[in-house]
């Protein structure tokens, strides 16, 4: 009887096919636990943007109750992929800060892990990944040509996934820096005064056309869903700046939706690619 044992030339190359493809194409592992409509329809438009620009993508969906350990073992076990996120937020009973420090520096292309922030915040050091709306809101500046070496800038917000990262980021560009938040007392003084002004409050329309020094560059981060009935959905989104008063004050002004948004996720696809490339060259 015949003993020798076939070796399957198709299943073997189909194997090095696909060893092929990880190493070639950038990868990015999205977790996502529950089902928070926003989130869904976050990492729908991650997954899109991943497909349009050929980085392969795949979400790991978890269940609402699930376990902080649970969700921590799947953050290891994606940690060999090029680049992974996990979207916040999380449910209540899941601490972030013990998610996202599980996250390999190397791969954390959201630059949420403490130790990219911290690096941010060092003078002399380089973040591995810088967080998506921060960078987003760099690019547009440093694209339309927007000096910010010298500048005073107002950051209107100080969340750790926009408002404290864009401000340290903007000091590390040189910029002088203020940040404004809920407990500031009179912050149109402060915004009056800035070159640059990134809005993130979260604040629909909270800074007036007067509050902006005329030729600023205005940057809103803000989204806010405001009632209007004329539309079918019943709202709109309006940023943390009045629009039309704005634009006859501002240098530059992003509108919302259509400004910071895009960038957002043009930011993402360039850190999984940048993270994918420096694997390659490690
Ligand atoms: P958070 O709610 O986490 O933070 C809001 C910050 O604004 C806090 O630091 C808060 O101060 C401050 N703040 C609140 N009210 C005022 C006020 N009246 N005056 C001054 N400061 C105020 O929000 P996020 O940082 O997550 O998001 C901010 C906005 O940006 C939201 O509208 C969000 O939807 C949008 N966003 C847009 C993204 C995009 O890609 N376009 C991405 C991420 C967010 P305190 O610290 O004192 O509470």
């Amino acid at each position: 009887p015949p003993t020798a044992k076939i070796i399957d030339g198709k299943a073997i190359a189909q194997t090095i096919r696909k060893e092929i493809a990880a190493e070639v194409r950038p990868g990015l592992a999205v977790v996502i636990v529950g089902s928070r409509r926003d989130s869904q329809s976050y990492v729908a438009t991650k997954r899109k943007a991943c497909a349009e620009v050929g980085i392969q993508s795949f979400d790991v969906d978890l269940p609402e109750d699930v376990s902080e350990a649970d969700v921590i073992q799947k953050v290891h076990d994606l940690n060999s992929n090029p680049g992974e996120l996990v979207q916040l937020p999380l449910p209540k009973h899941i601490n972030e800060e013990n998610v996202l420090s599980e996250i390999s520096i190397q791969k954390d292309v959201d630059g949420f892990h403490p130790l990219n922030i911290g690096k941010l915040a060092m003078k002399g050091r380089q973040p591995l990944f810088l967080p998506c709306t921060p960078k987003g809101c760099l690019e547009l500046l440093s694209r339309s040509g927007i000096t910010i070496k010298g500048k005073k800038a107002a950051v209107v917000g100080r969340s750790n996934i926009v408002g404290l990262p864009v401000s340290l980021l903007l000091m590390k560009e040189d910029a002088t820096v203020t940040v404004v938040h809920s407990r500031t007392t009179n912050p149109e003084t402060i915004i009056r005064e800035a070159d640059i002004v990134i809005a993130a409050a979260g604040q629909a329309m909270m800074i007036k056309g007067d509050w902006i020094k005329p030729g600023a560059a205005v940057i809103d981060v803000g989204t806010n869903a405001v009632d209007d009935p004329s539309r079918k959905s019943g709202y709109r989104l309006v940023g943390d700046v009045d629009f039309q008063e704005a634009l006859k004050v501002a240098g530059w002004l992003t509108p919302v939706p259509g400004g910071v948004g895009p960038m957002t996720v043009a930011m993402l696809l360039k850190n999984t690619l940048e993270g994918a490339k420096r694997q390659l060259t490690q």
